[in-house]
């Protein structure tokens, strides 16, 4: 049953700052129970916890910590029916969309499981000491990773399970070794206090100090800027908007003691359709547009927002294609009445500036309390140049197809272009030329290259990059899906001459624990 409590370690209290519910965006009825807010002395509670619990979760058996995400997993699993019919509710997203989720959702738990298991993450080199090398000797120096210390994550709107309280970064920095404190969204709190009491069980179960985990509900600009600039808190992750993630940049580098925010933030990723390719599948090109934009009710980070063409033959068969689809598109529930304005907010902007023709428009659904319509927008190069604006991220689903004159205008479009997630280009063999002479102005403008394909839809592997240069992420160098997340979470440590009774576990000559390591750097 539901409580509407703050968890702070091992403890279920309520809130005393205030107190939200969660709005159905299909019905606008208010759902129960109400949550109580957290203040600062609920912040500096759950910081005091974490930084007790480091040192004894970082040191850890492997072992265990990859059987605590895994009990997450299981924990999820068996709530399954639950937590699908709660984001329903919370989030007005479908419940065969919610099944997906939450299966991913402990995929990524499991995989997170393999990663800590396999410890090739503590990235352990060991260089022998060389007594006899001239003019020195070489001292014995021995690297692994250790965890950087306690985490902050904000979890986004958009994906209440997968980006959320059990999501991605949680996973990721649970891996690594670093206690969790969750800034919960406040759109989809039942579904956050579900999974935060999954985890809750699982670190009891484990015999895990408390201050693993915490998950405190709250206003962002109180709640969660005490949690970014107190000091026993090293990184953040989050994912929403622009303005969000620039905050809590600018307040973890006012510290006295400054620490890194992972912020995944805007990104319209561009889809580009090359002159062959659109003459010879312009329409079918279009359709999959559709698909792909009104995906989640265009409310995914990867949803794309733009495509850009070369004028000719094959734009007509394209926007047609598109605009017939997408007026097909049935209405449905946004995830909450704050997106569901800014979308109207945002499609309105584009309506009335000058050059851009509303093509399509998708269907309305009056029944629906924050209904999101589809919409497709039609523009050129020089209208783009004349306002930028009209490549800001409209979250939803709304895309602008642009024509550009040449080859060249296309290339210079992509590259006045804000940093993406993704970029994707669809090519076919007598675009070879093209697709080439572009790579590596994708490269420098994306996280993520797509060829023929759509952005939607992302990989959870080794291999999958989620991220990209700003505004996509405020650090470019890293991933929030994939198992390369942990290393935003990680930090290296050199051991110069230790004594085999003091070298941290992992660093012996024995590998009793039996990690892939280089030894020499082989
Ligand atoms: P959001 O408004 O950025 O909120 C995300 C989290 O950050 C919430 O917990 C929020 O707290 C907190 N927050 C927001 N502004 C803050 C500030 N100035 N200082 C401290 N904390 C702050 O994002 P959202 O609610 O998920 O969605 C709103 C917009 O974000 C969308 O319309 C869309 O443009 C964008 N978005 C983008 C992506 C993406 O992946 N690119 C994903 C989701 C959303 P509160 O609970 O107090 O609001």
């Amino acid at each position: 049953m539901l409580t509407g409590d703050l968890l702070i370690g091992a403890a279920a209290v309520r809130g005393t700052h205030g107190e939200i519910s969660a709005i159905d965006p299909r019905t606008g009825e208010k759902l129960e129970p109400s949550y109580g807010l957290a203040g600062v002395a609920d912040v500096a509670r759950a910081a005091e916890l974490a930084e007790q619990a480091f040192d004894a979760y970082r040191e850890t058996p492997l072992e265990t910590r990859s059987a605590l995400l895994t009990t997450i997993a299981d924990g999820l699993d068996t709530i399954g029916e639950e937590l699908i019919a709660r984001v329903g509710a919370e989030t007005g997203i479908p419940a065969a969309r919610a099944g997906g989720e939450l299966a991913r959702t402990t995929n990524q738990l499991r995989l997170f499981a393999a990663v800590v298991r396999d410890g090739g993450f503590l990235g352990v080199h060991i260089d022998p000491a060389l007594p006899d090398r001239t003019p020195l000797p070489r001292p014995d120096l021995r690297r692994r990773y250790v965890p950087v210390g306690p985490v902050a994550v904000f979890s986004a709107s958009n994906f209440p399970l997968a980006f959320s309280v059990a999501g991605g970064d949680t996973a990721s920095a649970l891996a690594a070794g670093a206690p969790v404190i969750v800034k919960a969204h406040s759109a989809h709190p039942g579904t956050s206090e579900l999974v935060g009491r999954v985890i809750q069980a699982a670190v009891a179960e484990h015999g895990l100090p408390e201050g693993v985990f915490s998950m405190l509900f709250g206003n962002g600009r109180e709640v969660g800027i005490a949690l970014v600039t107190d000091p026993r808190i090293k990184a953040v992750g989050f994912t929403g908007s622009r303005s969000g993630g620039l905050a809590l940049v600018a307040a973890a580098q006012a510290r006295p003691e400054p620490i890194p925010v992972y912020a995944e933030m805007s990104s319209i990723n561009p889809v580009l359709v090359l002159p062959a390719a659109l003459l010879s599948r312009g329409a079918e090109i279009g359709r999959g547009l559709v698909g792909s934009m009104t995906v989640g009710q265009g409310q995914l980070c990867t949803s794309p927002g733009l495509v850009l063409t070369v004028d000719g033959p094959g734009v007509g068969a394209l926007s047609d294609a598109a605009a017939a689809a997408l007026r097909d598109v049935p209405a449905a529930p946004m995830l909450s009445p704050g997106i569901q304005r800014a979308f109207t907010e945002g499609v309105g902007r584009l309506q009335d500036a000058t050059g851009v023709v509303t093509i399509a428009v998708g269907r309305e659904d009056a029944s629906i309390a924050a209904p999101g319509q589809a919409f497709l927008f039609r523009t050129t190069k020089a209208e783009l140049d004349a306002d930028p604006a009209l490549t800001e991220e409209v979250f939803g689903a709304s895309s602008v197809i642009v024509t550009a004159p040449t080859a060249d205008a296309l290339a210079e479009i992509v590259e006045g272009l804000e940093g993406q997630l993704t970029l994707t280009v669809h090519a076919d063999e007598d675009d070879q030329e093209l697709a080439r002479a572009l790579l590596p102005l994708l490269e420098r403008k994306a996280g993520r290259i797509v060829v023929n394909g759509w952005p939607t839809g992302v990989e959870v592997g080794h291999a999958i990059v989620h991220g990209g240069p700003y505004p996509a992420t405020s650090d470019a160098r890293t991933t929030s899906v994939g198992t390369a997340a942990i290393e935003r979470f990680l930090r290296p440590v050199a051991y110069q001459n230790l004594p085999s009774w003091l070298l941290p576990a992992g660093l012996d000559d024995a590998n009793t624990l039996g990690l892939p390591r280089r030894i020499d750097g082989r």
